[in-house]
């Protein structure tokens, strides 16, 4: 049997794939080969450290849980229009160069329209 470690982590890559179609409960601990009780205390775990959400669900007469991400895989699309891509500077770009991320206002106004998109995606206001 794999151990608790090695199944959480599983779990968790798992669950990240699945987007937000998310996956049932028990159809996780099979493809895992756990026990529905190492399962559940597992996925308990996980959504404790804000890493999966989980959500009631009545499945074929009993009731059970869909596990959901967090947090969704990165994927290209999640920085096709960042502004370093395209910049002219990046070259003299860096930490400790002559133009820096830490004080760019293209860069600063990128991450800020992300956060809002992503904050409308989740609802909050
Ligand atoms: S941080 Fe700013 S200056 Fe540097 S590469 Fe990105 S957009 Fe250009």
């Amino acid at each position: 049997m794999p151990k608790r470690s090695d199944l959480e982590h599983k779990a968790l890559q798992f669950i990240a794939n699945t987007s937000d179609k998310g996956v049932l409960q028990s159809d996780l601990w099979r493809k895992l080969d756990a026990s529905s009780r190492e399962g559940s205390r597992i996925s308990i775990k996980l959504e404790n450290k804000g890493l999966i959400r989980r959500q009631r669900e009545l499945f074929e007469g009993r009731w059970t849980y869909r596990l959901f991400p967090k947090r969704k895989p990165a994927s290209i699309n999640s920085i096709i229009d960042c502004p370093c891509l395209t910049c002219s500077e990046s070259i003299r770009c860096g930490a400790y160069g002559a133009m820096s991320p830490n004080d760019c206002e293209r860069l600063t106004e990128w991450l800020i329209h992300l956060t809002r998109e992503e904050g409308e995606e989740q609802g909050d206001s």
